[in-house]
């Protein structure tokens, strides 16, 4: 149970934008006007939207009220990233596997996610960190991991069972959750869904705060077209080396991966980091990922979380074939407090 709730310091935009104060990032994207077609070669695009992005930026540093959002471009830099997100379906590198399936004609990669998205559920989570809820949670399936404690492996193994998304649709009910109450909108597993969010967000016209909802492991390419997108980063930190991340999630290079997007990240929206302690790994895992946060991105809102259990494939390694001790939660606090991160939920 979360006992220490205070206002978050380092999440102060996302509460603007909850608070219909400000605008969300994806709609000062739809604001910024930028021409191209998309025919052209898909360097050039990429091109393209990086220096438009220094338009978005200045657009986005000068608005002081969501009152002053300009109108919506008849050609916009959300069309521009929704169009390469498209092109890269077709060789996919949305994430640091770099699969170069042609998603388009149903070949699939590591993750075995086709073209068209589908979800499992979507409903008003009242279960999230305490800032977050309720927060509309549309729990994507398919996954671009492997872990072998898989809390969701039913969703995250099939990824064409579920709901077909049909971008106009759950811009609808996106819509309709934020009358309801929602206070932000939480895509989960979102990576190889990234084109398919993009033309949701493309949908909506609502001012929602964008929680991106992820394990982190995108390709710079999607780290670039996330920018302007998203408002928080709520992004998993699990591991503090390679050789952990390979036998329990079968990701390599996963350390420069994870911690370069969790560095632009924090340049480019803001960070509620979650790190969940796994049993037997204080010093390999917990102690560096805390440190480097400490370090690199000490702004950030850090949830240490002790709610780990055995599920899945989990007995099939004993070592974390069990929840945590006593002695390890208070080590995990101790690390913590040691580095100094003032923000932090436990
Ligand atoms: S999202 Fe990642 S795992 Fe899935 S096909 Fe693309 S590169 Fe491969």
């Amino acid at each position: 149970m979360k006992v220490n709730y205070r206002e978050p310091l380092y999440l102060s935009r996302y509460f603007e934008v909850m608070r219909d104060r400000l605008p969300s990032q994806f709609l000062i994207s739809q604001s910024v006007d930028v021409d191209f077609s998309k025919e052209s070669p898909l360097d050039e695009l990429i091109e393209l939207h990086d220096e438009t992005m220094n338009v978005f930026r200045e657009t986005r540093d000068t608005l002081s009220s969501l009152k002053e959002l300009p109108r919506r471009a008849a050609s916009s830099l959300l069309d521009l990233k929704s169009a390469i997100a498209d092109r890269i379906l077709v060789s996919c590198i949305f994430c640091e596997r770099r699969c170069r399936a042609n998603r388009k004609k149903k070949e699939v990669g590591f993750c075995r996610c086709e073209a068209v998205s589908h979800y499992s559920a979507e409903f008003l989570h009242y279960g999230e960190e305490p800032e977050l809820v309720p927060s509309h949670t549309i729990f994507f399936t398919g996954c671009n991991f492997s872990c072998v404690y898989c809390q969701n492996w039913e969703i995250s193994t099939a990824p064409q069972s579920g709901i077909s998304i049909l971008p106009q649709e759950l811009a609808g009910i996106i819509s309709s959750r934020r009358v309801y109450g929602s206070r932000n909108v939480n895509f989960v597993t979102p990576t190889p869904h990234t084109h398919i969010i993009l033309k949701i967000l493309n949908a909506l016209k609502v001012n929602i705060p964008v929680v991106w909802n992820s394990n982190m492991y995108y390709s710079d390419e999607i780290a670039r077209l996330l920018e302007g997108v998203v408002d928080v980063y709520l992004g998993d930190l699990r591991y503090g080396n390679d050789d952990c991340a390979n036998k329990y999630s079968k990701a390599s290079d996963y350390w420069n991966v994870v911690t370069g997007n969790f560095s632009t990240a924090y340049v480019s929206g803001e960070i509620l980091l979650r790190h969940l302690v796994l049993p037997g790994h204080l010093e390999c895992c917990t102690r560096p990922i805390v440190e480097w946060t400490g370090e690199h991105i000490p702004k950030v809102r850090f949830n240490l979380m002790f709610q780990y259990h055995p599920v899945y494939r989990a007995y099939e390694y004993p070592e974390i074939s069990r929840t945590l001790t006593p002695q390890e939660i208070q080590k995990a606090l101790q690390i913590v407090k040691e580095s100094g991160l003032e923000d932090v939920l436990v």
